[in-house]
């Protein structure tokens, strides 16, 4: 159990101020901006709230020491990273605690988010001194071509708050390995985590005006004029597909660099010839990571007939058994959802699914107490047209939907426009690679459940996204390439 007054130590050593030019600052306006506590509703602190002119001034920070950023050792922008990867470890219970009073999680699952920020951080820093370029003859052997890699410029990253820490060190890592410098922008949900681990990485030696943070209650207020101004010169986004496309609207007057880590619908698909053990273990995590508010979260379970029956009463009592609470609290693996409104959505694509003839085999309805809590949810024989189907439920919902023959669930499955992940349990190895090379989606899990890993290529296709976070391609991201082309041969 987390005492009270540790509660309140973590928050009041936060910076709650705006993070410009190497300088904690208050907001132009004075304005500041109310963090909540989603457990109870009631509010933890307040921050700085940006505006226009703060967001210009860290442009102006960013667009002047550019320049000497890029020419910076790769070797030592790696060190920091390093550092920062090493602060965060040091101090990873309390920031787990700080994460977990603004977003929700439970307090095991905070821990696991900072540790997987700093890995992002950790991978980054070894692939800073890995950006390479080649030097080749002109295939007519007239001319030599040295290609080279060069970091974009400054740029805008937008994060969300269901993970509020990771999210922000996935791009900051290869923004600082790739000399690139950066305005952080975090959700206003939750800006202590962001306003945390900038802190953490100016201590741990990133120089001033290579990265701001500018939380804010006016996100376009903040970001269009800067992506509108054509000093940025990059974009990167995680957040929701609406949001994305505005956002490449606006990136589309300068001609942006963008990367776009958008919304997902994810298919779960168990088959006949499946584990069932680990099918179940697998939605376990598919689903109720992050309280199922996960990009990534398992939103559609297609079950093939002959196990659907099984499949469906195990993840039941599974998801029964889950003690939801306070994240804080002891023994609590699901905590409150982030506000109201997310919980209303949630009982709408439930009632929806049960009106159109889904069982309900566990929960189905709110939690108690004064926070945004939701029952552990399995649904049974859901039909492929409920709304939830085409919908991101971002909640402890499981909707279990019958099929009964590979082409039906595949079809079924590619049956969105979104394509971020899927999930495929079977153990017949044809099927296995058959099934993942015709599922449109950028990440499968084969017989696994959880796909994130700072090493490999996170991304989505369709409209999930554009461009990769982590593994050797992210810092790509963030570089560009410069051919010259050297005569007199
Ligand atoms: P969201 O509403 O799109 O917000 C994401 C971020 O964008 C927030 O910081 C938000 O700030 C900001 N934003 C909203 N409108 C903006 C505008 N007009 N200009 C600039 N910024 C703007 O998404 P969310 O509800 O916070 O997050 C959930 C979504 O993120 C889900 O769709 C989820 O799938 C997706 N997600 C994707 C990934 C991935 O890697 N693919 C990972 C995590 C989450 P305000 O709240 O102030 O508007």
């Amino acid at each position: 159990m987390v005492l009270a007054g540790h509660e309140e130590r973590v928050v009041d050593g936060v910076a709650k101020r705006l993070l410009i030019g190497g300088e904690w600052r208050d907001p132009a306006s004075g304005a500041t901006l109310k963090v909540e506590d989603p457990s109870t509703g009631s509010v933890l602190c307040e921050v700085a709230d940006a505006g226009t002119e703060d967001a210009f001034a860290a442009l102006d920070a960013a667009g002047r020491v550019q320049p000497t950023w890029a020419k910076h050792p790769p070797r030592e922008r790696g060190e920091i990273l390093r550092r920062g990867y090493e602060l965060l470890m040091q101090r990873q219970e309390d920031l787990a605690l700080l994460m977990t009073l603004e977003m929700g999680k439970p307090l095991a699952e905070s821990r696991g988010e900072v540790a997987y920020a700093a890995d992002f951080l950790r991978w980054f820093a070894e692939e800073a001194v890995r950006i390479e370029g080649s030097y080749s003859m002109a295939p007519n052997g007239q001319a030599r071509f040295l290609v080279m890699r060069q970091p974009v410029g400054p740029c805008m990253l937008i994060t969300p708050w269901n993970f509020p820490m990771a999210m922000g060190a996935r791009k900051i890592g290869p923004a600082i390995a790739a000399g690139c410098t950066a305005i952080l922008k975090p959700a206003p949900q939750t800006p202590l985590s962001a306003l945390a681990l900038a802190e953490i990485l100016q201590e741990a030696g990133v120089p001033e005006g290579v990265l701001s943070v500018l939380p804010t209650s006016s996100a376009g207020a903040v970001t269009e004029p800067l992506l509108r101004d054509g000093r940025i010169r990059k974009v990167s986004f995680t957040g929701s597909t609406g949001v994305g496309r505005m956002l490449l609207e606006q990136s589309a007057e300068h001609v942006l660099r963008t990367s776009m880590e958008l919304g997902g619908n994810a298919p779960f698909l168990v088959f006949d010839d499946a584990d069932v053990d680990a099918a179940v273990e697998g939605a376990m995590q598919a689903k109720m990571r992050n309280i199922g508010e996960a990009c990534t979260a398992a939103n559609r379970l297609y079950a093939q007939s002959g196990i659907a029956p099984e499949f469906a009463r195990r993840l039941s009592e599974r998801m029964g058994a889950l003690t939801v609470g306070r994240g804080t609290q002891e023994g609590v693996q699901v905590g409150p959802l982030i506000d109201a409104k997310a919980r209303e959505k949630v009982q709408h694509l439930v009632d929806d699914a049960v009106n159109r003839g889904a069982k309900v085999m566990v929960g189905g309805e709110p939690g108690d107490g004064a926070g945004y809590f939701y029952r552990p949810t399995v649904l049974s024989d859901v039909p492929q047209e409920s709304e939830l189907s085409g919908t991101e439920i971002f909640g402890p919902v499981a909707p279990i939907i019958p099929f009964q023959s590979e082409e039906e669930a595949l079809a079924d499955a590619n049956d969105t426009e979104y394509g971020l992940v899927s999930y495929v349990y079977t153990s017949d190895l044809n099927r296995a690679l058959r099934v993942s090379e015709a599922l449109e989606t950028g990440m499968v899990g084969l017989n696994q459940g959880i796909v994130s890993n700072p090493a490999a290529p996170f991304g989505g296709i369709k409209h999930s996204g554009l461009g990769r976070e982590g593994g050797r391609v992210g810092i790509e991201e963030f570089l560009e390439t410069k051919y010259i082309g050297i005569g007199g041969v």
